[in-house]
């Protein structure tokens, strides 16, 4: 009994030994990073001799340093906007010109980078939502609301119009492609759109359009926004795809029209969008395929992303400077944008009186004469409250999470 004691304690007193030993190891490996860094930040002719020796002695830190900071100076340089000068954004949309003209099937994908003119922030640019949520700034809902489709997306609708554009594929939740009256059917929006709320015991799912964001009460697999169906008493749901979901709504996502749209494209154009998460969805862009039989690819972004090396052309410019060009070279007019002919008002279903309460972001204000679609007045609150669930927030703690536990 009294050796079993013995033998237990001595081998915890190993084990104790032991971890003290690794403590001190690890505490001394420390303390060379940091001597080597500091030496590593002088100037090589003001470092001393010893200094020097140290660099020498430890061999592989300074080689690791070295490429910690090479990883560093890479992700900065993702993370930068550029913007090729006047002359070469030219030279370059002149080329997308030809493109789009000989295209036999052009297929548009497009991010948040196109919204940024129309007030809505974009993801992961300098003035982004997580870039903002990451400061720990709030994002003011404010503008969402009174946003209206911009140049690009008129542009795009035109392109569509003139059978240019054979479908366009948004990860964008801000409905403005569909308020610029691109129609339905040419549209697939994977990340669902603000203004939609569905019925999904009612077969075929029923659809609400709506004049407010209806996502103010959801977030990651929480969809009810307290809405009714009105044929089946059901709970209403917003048709959004966090993070972390898989989208499976057939309206609005509309993965088959995105997914014929890939098979058949011979040229694929990509705006504002990081692509970051649309290179995941292998379906739109034909990897199954050999590179030389993949469709073009022409992107518009500022910043870096994961398809630039596979891109026949990158641009780095804004999306309306760009479409602007586009469109002169293409001598097509720009349509301007306008509320009368905005689809969303004959779309939207009112609010039932007693659902008046349900919402309390701002309204998209009809055009004149059109008023019946609108809650009563005054039932609004001032739309400047910051946004805490809903699309706009989608995914970001999700990703905070992920960080703290790496
Ligand atoms: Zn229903």
């Amino acid at each position: 009994m009294a050796e079993e004691t013995d033998t237990g304690v001595s081998s915890r007193l190993e084990r104790k030994a032991l971890q003290k030993t690794k403590i001190m190891q690890r505490e001394s490996e420390r303390k060379i990073f940091r001597l080597v860094r500091r030496v590593l930040k002088k100037p090589e002719a003001e470092r001393s001799v010893d200094e020097a020796a140290v660099l020498l002695l430890h061999k592989e830190t300074v080689e690791e340093l070295c490429k910690r900071q090479v990883r560093r100076n890479v992700l900065k340089r993702k993370q930068d906007e550029v913007f090729d000068d006047a002359e070469e954004l030219k030279s370059k949309v002149r080329q997308l010109a030809v493109a789009v003209k000989q295209a036999k099937h052009l297929v548009v994908y497009t991010g948040a980078g196109i919204s940024t003119a129309a007030s809505i922030p974009d993801y992961r640019g300098p003035n982004g939502v997580w870039t903002q949520l990451q400061k720990g700034q709030t994002v003011s809902s404010s503008d969402l609301s009174k946003a209206e489709p911009t140049l690009t997306h008129m542009c795009i609708k035109m392109l569509h119009k003139e059978d240019l554009v054979k479908h366009v594929v948004s990860q964008n939740c801000d409905g403005l492609h569909l308020r610029s009256d691109l129609p339905r059917q040419a549209l697939s929006e994977l990340h669902g759109n603000m203004f939609i709320e569905v019925c999904t015991s009612c077969s075929p799912v029923r659809e609400y359009v709506r004049l407010f964001d209806v996502t103010e009460r959801t977030s990651l697999h929480r969809h009810g926004t307290g809405r009714r169906c009105s044929h089946c008493g059901g709970e209403l749901r917003d048709t959004i795809v966090h993070f972390g979901e898989r989208g499976t709504l057939e309206q609005p996502l509309n993965w088959k029209g995105a997914a014929e749209a890939a098979k058949m494209a011979d040229v694929i154009l990509c705006l504002g969008s990081s692509l970051k998460v649309l290179k995941k969805y292998a379906c739109l862009w034909a990897m199954n395929r050999p590179a030389s039989k993949r469709p073009k690819l022409y992107i518009v972004n500022l910043q870096w992303t994961p398809k630039d090396d596979l891109a026949v052309l990158k641009i780095h410019g804004k999306c309306d400077d760009v479409m602007s060009l586009l469109m002169d070279e293409l001598n097509i007019q720009i349509p301007a944008y306008d509320r009368a002919k905005d689809p969303i008002f004959s779309l939207a279903t009112p609010l039932q009186p007693e659902e008046v309460d349900s919402c309390t972001r701002e309204v998209i204000a009809p055009p004149n004469g059109q008023e019946d679609c609108l809650p009563e007045p005054g039932e609004q609150t001032e739309g400047a409250t910051a946004v805490q669930g809903g699309w706009f927030g989608r995914g970001y703690g999700k990703g905070r999470k992920k960080k703290k536990a790496a």
